[in-house]
């Protein structure tokens, strides 16, 4: 299996970029135990600027096609990535350390995002308007935006591929991506796949580059590119919407979040350890989603923090290809670095250790799931994004002051509570300023819903009809002289 990264990337560079690589390189290690996976060519401005080139040309021919035609490019690349599912999965979990089955949960979620829109292709639609005199007639009708610049994170390296070039293409964009520099190889694989599935020359093209700030200034200045379509830090998002204000160049950006998970009285406590257990680890806690600070009421305080320990001291810690691990290493060790800042900031501020709290015996970056109670939101944990296996409980009183606080971040991805009152679903529903709600659930990313934030978690929506809309500019014609 390991061998298949590097088989995929010397296919892909030979393909893609020719004589015009000028022999730098990068590389590509397992987190999990160091060792080196590949050495990838690595590109910049020049390579990029190339990219776009190629792009521009091909989108125009991409775009004159049948939206039958491309939805059934779509749907060939959806099988081909499901027929990989195996070798994707494998190239997820060495480079990025998540557990296998994890992995392949990963590329199946990715898969079904190029079924959703290899489906969503066949249904662009514009509208007639009735107009305000009789000798004009209105209507609107929807076009790609054109050449579109992504960039992709490290933590759900095959979905975030999945999830922003299959609107595009279905909407007859063209792209040009960067993934992130510690986990480029499962995209080079599925780019190969892409290469099989038919897509056109210059359609769909791939910068792998160590160097990510070099890329996205090239992607944000160049005027061939008119839409950017980023998934990262808040930081680097601001940053890219900075540089794209100068052409009032479209973008959409999912950036960090801060999720609140409430537990009131009225909840099924067994339901909602289970939904924080998958809401806090999945991933080793390195997602955007990820639930941040657990905020659980007073009367089920007690009961809710033994059996959510137990539980997570049933989390085993471990290289992600081994049967049974449910929490591979952190990404590197500056996310070490702030696991550990974030429980000494807690302790200090008189936060208590229920379980974990240290490096696993594994050394490297493996981290012990932790859960901390007696948590104020003063401490650092609460108030910013931990990405890793932490838990803090925090208890609370009043449900009207916890929707307050919950609310009181620059944040507003995700957030998840769980009750059973009818009345308090739906006025806590309504009242927290977050895209994504999790009601009684610890899950909620589907294809099939709009995923996105409000506030500084970003701008714009990806999955559902709504994800295809990113990727489309609306162009009203009058006729007049009827
Ligand atoms: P994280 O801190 O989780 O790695 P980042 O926002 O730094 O999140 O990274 C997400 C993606 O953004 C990666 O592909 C990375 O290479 C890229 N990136 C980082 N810095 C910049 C930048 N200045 N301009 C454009 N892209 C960047």
């Amino acid at each position: 299996h390991l061998k298949q990264p590097e088989r995929f990337a010397a296919l892909d560079r030979v393909a893609r970029q020719g004589d015009r690589w000028d022999g730098r390189v990068f590389r590509v290690s397992n987190p999990s135990t160091g060792e080196l996976l590949a050495e990838l060519p690595d590109m910049g401005v020049e390579q990029t600027r190339i990219a776009i080139d190629r792009a521009h040309v091909a989108q125009a021919e991409w775009a004159a096609r049948t939206a039958r035609d491309r939805s059934d490019t779509l749907w060939r690349w959806h099988q081909l990535i499901l027929d990989h599912t195996d070798d994707l999965a494998a190239i997820l979990t060495a480079e990025m350390g998540k557990p296998l089955p994890e992995a392949v949960s990963e590329v199946s979620h990715a898969a079904a995002y190029l079924q959703w829109y290899a489906e969503e292709a066949n249904r662009i639609y514009g509208e007639t308007i009735s107009a305000p005199s009789t000798d004009r007639r209105m209507l609107v009708i929807k076009q790609p935006i054109g050449v579109v610049g992504t960039i992709t994170p490290w933590n759900f390296p095959a979905s975030m591929v999945a999830r922003k070039i299959s609107p595009a293409l279905a909407a007859g964009c063209a792209i040009v991506l960067k993934p992130a520099e510690q986990t480029p190889l499962v995209a080079g694989a599925m780019f190969a796949l892409a290469a099989e599935a038919g897509f056109p020359d210059g359609v769909v093209n791939l910068i792998y580059a160590s160097d990510g700030a070099a890329v996205g200034r090239e992607l944000c200045s160049n005027r061939k590119v008119r839409k950017i379509s980023f998934t990262g830090s808040t930081e680097v998002g601001r940053l890219l919407m900075r540089q794209c204000s100068d052409q009032v160049k479209k973008v959409s950006l999912e950036l960090g979040g801060n999720a609140p998970f409430i537990v009131f009285d009225d909840a099924d406590v067994d339901a909602a350890v289970d939904g924080a257990i998958q809401a806090k680890f999945r991933n080793a806690g390195q997602t955007c989603v990820s639930a941040n600070r657990l905020y659980v009421q007073s009367g089920v305080h007690d009961e809710f923090a033994a059996k959510f320990t137990a539980r997570v001291r049933s989390l085993s810690v471990g290289d992600g290809f081994e049967p049974g691990i449910a929490i591979g290493p952190l990404i590197d060790t500056q996310a070490l670095v702030k696991i550990e800042a974030h429980i000494a900031d807690a302790i200090q501020k008189g936060g208590a250790i229920c379980c974990g709290g240290r490096q696993a015996g594994h050394g490297g970056t493996f981290f012990e799931p932790t859960v901390l109670t007696d948590i104020t939101s003063e401490m650092l944990l609460a108030q910013e994004e931990t990405f890793g296996p932490l838990a803090p409980i925090i208890r609370f009183e009043d449900p009207d002051q916890v929707v307050r606080e919950a609310n009181d971040t620059i944040y507003g991805l995700a957030a998840y509570f769980y009750a059973s009152n009818l009345k308090r679903v739906w006025h806590v529903a309504e009242k927290l300023e977050y895209g994504m709600i999790g009601i009684n659930t610890g899950r909620m990313s589907s294809e099939a819903a709009p995923f996105g934030g409000m506030k500084q978690s970003g701008i714009g929506r990806e999955g559902s009809r709504h994800g295809l809309e990113e990727y489309l500019e609306m162009k009203y014609l009058c006729m007049g002289g009827l």
